[in-house]
């Protein structure tokens, strides 16, 4: 079979619009540009009328208002009313004789709007032409991709030129003017009339991608688009008309009924975006034709809902052209239409609800555009993008084989980065296709991953997600998308738990994020390269529980001491203060104080008691300490040890009442997604990360060594774990500890959660497990909960303390378990332990500990 090459294919498509010897340039702009320069030396005359509101390409724009930018060809332009005959004949009749050199019209104004010329009209204008002894030149660079061989042929119109660029290049950098042999023969180099250069006319990549494009756009594929976006538009005109908010009359195909400019015009202007019955606010309408199609504002707050517009459906996954122009691409399927019908939908009924709501002034406040890095400027390079991307994952087929055939119809300007975006975006959109209320995000928490190149991003939902998705960059959230498998439950939980982890991230680095079915972009910053010297602070809270009813609040139960009092702060409100402050979060185990439910419920705090709910008020106190951390834990990451209080669902210690998924540390595990992977540790119970300067330990005092007081036969009574062989726990903290480069981190912090040094009933198991290690590997700093007071101690060493302003040589020890629950504060026993430096157990609070070299 023999290949026809892109002259050929293009003579033999659109013959039936007149095109029969073509010339190739390297843009629209260039193809008019030519298309007008030939007409002059043709007909010897100098005149060239053009419509309000056309346009032929960067220097051939004819907007109503021109603006002082304009930078049009310097040619005799008539500029004639559109879609109007009397209009443009009064124009025409008034040109002195034999001056007309051509008439150079849009079959439909596309970037003016999808503006449709009636048939009427635009043979009027051919009959003028030609009466007249000028040449019609049909500017078909947009609508040819409407009919299969131009959309002059299906008009019945015969143009002298016709001018093509954009699909027909592939998507490539294209034009391509084309006509009557007899004008066309003008270039003929034999002919010597008119010359015709530029070093990419007709250059291979272009005709190669042509060739294909030409190919793949058949005439059931230009049928099969168009359809589509008869459709889509069809689908917007339903609900604005459900909505009360219809489209103008008769500006929605090739009329044969005369409607002048001036009348559509006015049509245009007297529209109002709610309902009609309120006069005087703003309304949408869509025009347009096929595969293209225009969403248009009018009233008061035009632009401003343009551009809302715009950006609501970016975050829907649908990239438009900002002044609302749609062209639909080839990978576009009915799928796309219906949601972008759906977006349209929202978008309009939340404005409305808006509107009703606040009052219409509050409308052009709504125009704010969404938050800093949202937006990325960068994103068009001008007015020419124009389409619908395909709603598909990155490296399709399509935007392999035709990076610009995927945006079919328009040579774009898009950036690298805006195209790296705008897929992670379409990435994130097949999730949000997924979105209902079950999948709304909540507890979000970030914990540190990999070292200091990633990230972990946890968050709940009320439905399983088949693969959780955040997406994140440095500009902008949508920069890069990662999904995983990790969507966990069980038994009596609400909730699904969902864990990704980011990886390549620079050191120290601040990245913006957004979590799949959300709308809120968060930030988080990566952990301080290793060895960086630089001073850092981090906070350090140990047992502390939720907040309010249901946890500690102005009243405590029976048994139960140091309430707050009314307005004091809570320790959760001190890290919300403080945030900005410290590089993270070390919650040392106790955690939402769950656990605490019966008992609050039989010391009559939580009313009525229901031993009976099936596990609700358990699930329901863990939920609501998550939410209340979120705002911390949703951008400084949140480490969290593990302590008693997280082993089952009853400290009042009958484990018979706790159902399943509430005994072992079940909620702990689901919960949080501590970076045990990277550091060869465990789960969310022993592991370590470094930061800065700095290397730090989380231990496990719960379980997995020697007499472990949650173990069963244990002191805690918790009859859980072990979780790992005998012996694995401690052999991964030497080897780990052995590992430390102290040239890189020459500070070593553990943590653990029951101490052993304190001034109460102290951990003696715990000491003979881990103090021989920590001592052994010069660990600097110990830190402990599970006591409610604060309590500092000397650096110590096997009961013998050292002084910790001459650099000891023994770790120095600190519990702070005073952050805060339904229990309230412990007093220590008397007489304090000799080794304690400072106790307070009438103050709930944090720890904020400053790192310096
Ligand atoms: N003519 C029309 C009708 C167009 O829509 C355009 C581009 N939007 C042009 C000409 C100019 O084409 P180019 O951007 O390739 O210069």
């Amino acid at each position: 079979m023999k290949r026809l090459r892109n002259e050929e294919r293009i003579t033999k498509r659109f013959s039936q619009s007149g095109v029969e010897l073509v010339r190739f340039t390297n843009s629209g702009t260039e193809a008019n540009t030519m298309a007008i320069a030939v007409a002059i030396a043709f007909t010897g005359r100098k005149k060239i009328i053009v419509f309000s509101n056309g346009y032929h390409g960067g220097t051939l724009y004819f907007a109503n208002n021109l603006s002082p930018t304009n930078v049009n060809l310097p040619h005799e332009f008539v500029i004639c009313p559109y879609n109007d005959i009397p209009g443009t004949k009064e124009i025409i009749s008034s040109l002195p004789k034999d001056s007309l050199a051509a008439i150079l019209v849009e079959p439909i104004q596309g970037s003016g709007g999808c503006i449709i010329g009636t048939s009427p009209f635009l043979r009027y204008l051919e009959t003028t032409a030609h009466t007249r002894g000028a040449l019609f030149i049909v500017d078909e660079v947009m609508t040819s991709r409407l009919y299969y061989s131009g959309l002059s042929s299906s008009l019945g119109l015969k143009p002298d030129i016709v001018t093509l660029g954009k699909w027909i290049g592939g998507g490539m950098t294209f034009g391509a003017f084309g006509g009557r042999t007899n004008i066309m023969s003008m270039f003929d180099p034999r002919s010597l009339i008119l010359s015709h250069s530029g070093t990419f006319n007709n250059n291979i990549v272009t005709m190669a991608a042509g060739c294909a494009g030409m190919e793949i756009y058949s005439e059931q594929k230009v049928k099969e688009l168009n359809a589509l976006g008869e459709t889509l538009r069809k689908g917007i005109e339903e609900i604005l008309s459900k909505t009360n908010i219809s489209s103008p009359p008769n500006s929605n195909s090739h009329s044969t009924t005369s409607s002048t400019s001036t009348s559509l015009q006015k049509d245009l202007e007297s529209l109002t975006l709610s309902s009609q019955e309120t006069p005087g606010k703003p309304k949408i309408y869509v025009t347009g034709q096929g595969s293209m199609l225009c969403i248009h504002f009018s009233g008061e707050s035009e632009a401003s809902l343009r551009a809302l517009f715009w950006h609501f459906l970016l975050e829907k996954g649908i990239y438009i052209a900002q002044r609302a122009f749609v062209a639909l691409s080839l990978p576009i399927t009915s799928d796309h239409v219906e949601k972008f019908v759906e977006a349209v939908g929202e978008f309009v009924t939340r404005r409305k609800r808006m509107q009703g709501a606040r009052g219409p002034n509050e409308l052009l406040s709504l125009s704010v555009i969404p938050k800093a890095g949202e937006v990325n400027a960068s994103i068009e390079g001008k007015e020419h993008v124009g389409n619908v991307l395909p709603l598909q994952g990155h490296q399709s087929i399509f935007t392999m084989l035709f990076s610009s055939l995927r945006v079919l119809g328009s040579a774009t300007l898009l950036t690298s980065t805006a195209l790296a975006a705008v897929d992670q975006q379409q990435h994130q959109q097949q999730h949000k296709n997924d979105c209902n209320a079950k999948t709304d995000p909540t507890q979000i928490r970030l914990a540190y991953a990999n070292g200091d190149s990633g990230m972990s991003v946890s968050w709940n939902t009320n439905q399983k997600l088949n693969n959780p998705t955040v997406c994140y960059g440095c500009n902008h959230p949508h920069e890069n998308c990662v999904s995983s498998d990790q969507s966990v439950t069980y038994a009596t939980s609400s909730t699904w738990n969902n864990h990704v982890v980011i990886s390549g991230l620079q050191a120290d680095t601040k990245y913006q994020y957004r979590i799949q079915c959300d709308n809120e972009t968060y930030s988080f910053t990566t952990a301080r390269a290793v060895g960086n010297g630089e001073a850092f602070k981090f906070a350090m809270v140990g047992d502390m529980g939720t907040m309010g009813p249901d946890g500690l609040s102005t009243t405590v139960g029976t048994g139960a001491a140091n309430p707050l009092k009314p307005g004091e702060k809570t320790s959760i409100d001190s890290l919300q203060a403080f945030k900005g402050g410290y590089d993270f979060v070390w919650h040392v185990g106790d955690i939402a104080y769950a656990d605490a439910w019966l008992k609050e419920e039989k010391g009559g705090y939580i009313k009525p008691l229901n031993t009976s709910d099936k596990g609700a008020e358990y699930d329901k106190i863990l939920n609501e300490f998550y939410v209340e951390v979120e705002e911390i834990s949703s951008v400084v990451p949140y480490m969290v040890g593990v302590g008693n209080h997280e082993a089952n669902c009853d400290n009042g210690a009958d484990l018979t009442i706790c159902l399943p998924g509430q005994t072992n540390f079940t909620g702990y595990r689901a919960h949080w997604n501590m970076p045990s992977f990277s550091s060869g540790g465990l789960e969310n119970f022993w592991y370590s990360w470094n930061h800065g300067m700095v290397h730090f330990v989380n231990f496990n005092t719960e379980t997995d060594f020697l007499n472990a007081p949650d173990e069963p036969g244990g002191e805690g009574a918790e009859n859980a774990g072990p979780f790992a062989p005998s012996g694995a726990q401690l052999a991964w903290l030497k080897a780990d500890l052995a590992a430390v480069d102290r040239k890189k981190t020459p500070w070593v912090i553990a943590a653990g959660h029951r101490p052993w040094y304190v001034s109460e009933s102290e951990c003696i198991e715990c000491q003979t497990a881990f103090e021989p290690l920590l001592i052994s590997y010069g660990v600097d700093l110990v830190l402990h909960g599970h006591k409610h007071f604060y309590e500092r101690q000397s650096a110590i060493a096997n009961n013998v303390t050292q002084e910790i302003t001459n650099n000891p040589t023994a770790p120095w020890y600190i519990v702070n378990g005073a952050a805060g629950h339904y229990d309230g504060l412990d007093v220590p026993t008397t007489p304090f332990l000799p080794l304690s430096q400072f106790l307070s157990y009438y103050n709930f609070g944090i720890e904020d500990f400053k790192i310096v070299l």
